[in-house]
């Protein structure tokens, strides 16, 4: 009899603790589970659509996929389809990889004003997340507002004035393209509260900004110093990657104006205050900082931007999951090195909070498939896949396996003309639908 493990969610984390677990015990079987049909949670819904280079890391979680000792099990929801107790009962170890899928609040008066999106919800409409089909931002206003200066706020702001042209090989949903193009958006400002030396973008994707169509970036020179501290505090590789990005926003400085249509402004040393407007967002009221200790503190001085649109793009949140424990102040499942109690364990985002890059959450699976092999030397007699199976059949469930994805995949990939790599669908009833007219 193998070791039974469930992984609730399929992005980066649950594949990563798959891939481990495989390698790290011979007799496993291992059921990854998410309440989607499709797999690849934020390399999906999250990685930016014209950022298709980055999601081909998919192509290595198929793999895991296919491994005889692995299935996926998409649109089963944790929770409303079967409990976490439930599944608990039925296998020798849990594995948590439900990542952040909400966002946090900026704490502001005015944030529940029509036009404030948070970039959770707006990234997620871009890509086609079936969760935020609805929210049909309006983007009808000439100027918007991004609040936050790390890789989420560049993708928003370059998917904002990216043209259709530069969009063509991505897989932004038309719905979406259709929108931006429609839309009448000249400036996007960028807001970081502390400065530009603090600030937690890339340098590739900062270096991006400096190369569109249509869209000049601009920096005010005066809030770029000339290099470093020395005096901070940081390995030498972050201080590189710190000279870099000055390096860039610089070079946005030294480029001549032509006439582009649309700007994204980079704003240091600027943090929100007020959501202003009626019922709808006309501006945001900020307020001038300065750095002590590393913090943003306010100088006391306000400044007000006119905008249509306020996307808060501040880092996602996790939210508890029923039946395991939650630690609300830092937003994660609290856990040693990833195991929460026994046979219960946490990877990635919910195990650590919402930072890092993709292959941040490889180490987090290397961990706890360890944890797993010193937990459980011999099966606990629990019934596994087996007993899952049962209990879906009974609910009359409808479970989405790996070759009805590929099948989904495939057919997103005809759907699109080169160089377009897909086209979505965007509805969890399309892709049944779709499936169900194909057996
Ligand atoms: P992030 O990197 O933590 O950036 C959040 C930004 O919001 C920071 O500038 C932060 O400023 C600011 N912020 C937080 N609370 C604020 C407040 N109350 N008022 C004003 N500003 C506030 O988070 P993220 O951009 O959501 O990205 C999450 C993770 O995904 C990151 O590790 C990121 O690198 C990764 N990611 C990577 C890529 C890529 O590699 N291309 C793309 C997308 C995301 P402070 O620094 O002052 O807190």
């Amino acid at each position: 009899m193998p070791i039974s493990v469930a992984i609730v969610g399929s992005g980066p984390a649950g594949f990563y603790t798959a891939e481990a677990i495989v390698k790290a015990i011979e007799d496993v079987e291992i059921d990854i589970i998410d309440r989607l049909p499709t797999p690849y949670g934020l390399i999906r819904f999250g990685v930016a659509p014209d950022h298709q280079t980055t999601k081909k890391v998919a192509q290595s979680y198929a793999k895991t996929a296919k491994h005889e000792n692995v299935r996926f099990f998409g649109n089963i929801d944790i929770g409303p389809d079967i409990s976490l107790d439930a599944l608990r009962e039925m296998y020798d170890a849990v594995v948590l990889a439900v990542g952040a899928p909400t966002d946090r609040k900026l704490g502001i008066p005015g944030e529940d004003k029509i036009g404030v999106y948070g970039s959770a919800a707006f990234v997620g409409w871009y890509n086609a997340h079936p969760d935020f089909l609805d929210l049909n931002p309006d983007l009808s206003g000439k100027a918007v507002a991004v609040v936050g200066v790390g890789n989420v706020a560049i993708d928003i702001a370059r998917v904002l004035v990216k043209t259709r042209t530069e969009m063509l090989t991505s897989d932004l949903p038309d719905y979406a393209a259709d929108a931006i193009e429609a839309g009448s958006i000249e400036d996007v400002y960028m807001f970081g509260r502390r400065g530009p030396v603090e600030a937690k973008f890339t340098n590739v994707e900062l270096r991006e900004m400096g190369n569109l169509e249509i869209c000049r970036s601009v920096v005010d020179p005066a809030v770029l110093p000339d290099g470093v501290d020395p005096d901070l505090e940081m390995s030498d590789r972050d201080r590189r990657l710190k000279e870099r990005n000055l390096a860039t926003l610089r070079s946005f400085t030294e480029k001549e104006p032509a006439d582009e249509q649309r700007r994204v402004h980079f704003v240091f040393y600027a943090s929100p205050v007020e959501i202003l407007g009626g019922d709808k967002v006309e501006g945001l009221r900020l307020e001038r900082t300065r750095l002590e200790d590393g913090r943003a503190v306010g100088t006391g001085e306000f400044f007000d931007v006119p905008c249509d649109m306020v996307l808060p793009a501040i880092g996602y949140l996790s939210l508890p999951v029923e039946g395991a424990p939650f630690d609300e102040r830092q937003g994660i499942v609290p856990n040693d090195d990833g195991r929460v109690e026994p046979g219960l364990y946490a990877v990635g985002w919910i195990k650590r909070g919402p930072t890092g890059v993709i292959a941040t959450n490889r180490p987090d699976g290397v961990a706890v498939a360890g944890h797993i092999g010193e937990d459980f030397p011999a099966p606990s007699g629990k019934p596994g896949r087996a007993g899952f199976l049962d209990y879906l059949a009974q609910q009359g469930l409808r479970p989405v396996n790996f070759a009805e994805w590929e099948r989904i995949d495939a057919a997103e990939t005809a759907a699109a003309e080169a160089p377009t790599p897909r086209r979505k669908f965007t509805t969890t009833e399309d892709m049944l639908t779709f499936l169900e007219a194909q057996s």
